[in-house]
Parts: structure tokens; sequence; C-alpha cells
């Protein structure tokens, strides 16, 4: 690996917003609370124990092990 990724210091961890009816993914810096594609209200960080979402590609809580496919935001507000 050689370089370093903009942005990626080391210490401060990115966090992500994901869609959970398209697995769409947006950084939590973007301000999108909703999702473009579908308009659902998008998963900030785990309902069950709070960990952030720092994966654009995760599926499950990695702190907990929740399968965020299962999640009814709706019911959450
Ligand atoms: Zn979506
Ligand atoms: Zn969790």
């Amino acid at each position: 690996m050689a370089g370093t990724e903009p942005g990626w210091d080391g210490s401060r961890t990115l966090t992500f917003r994901v869609c959970l009816r398209c697995a769409r993914a947006v950084p939590s810096s973007s301000g999108e609370r909703y999702c473009i594609n579908d308009g659902s209200l998008l998963l900030e960080h785990c309902p069950s124990c709070s960990a952030a979402i720092t994966n654009p590609y995760a599926r499950y809580c990695a702190a907990c092990g929740l399968e965020f496919a299962g999640i009814v935001l709706e019911a959450l507000a």
C-alpha cells in the first residue's frame, strides 16, 4: 500500500449511514438522512448497541452481530 488516503488519518473513524431497503451507503458527513433511491430513513447506527457503522458494506453490526436487514426503522421513531 503506497500513499495515504486523503482524510484518513487513522485516528478518526469514518462512519456511514446505510439504506436497509437497497443497501446504499453514504458517509455520515454527507448529511443525508433519507435514501435518494427510495426515500427510506437511513440507518445511522446499530439500534441494538448504538455502535457506529464504519463499513459501507456492513450487513451486520460489528459489535453485537445484529442483522441490519431485519430492522424496521419506522418502529424505532
Ligand atoms: Zn435505499
Ligand atoms: Zn450492535
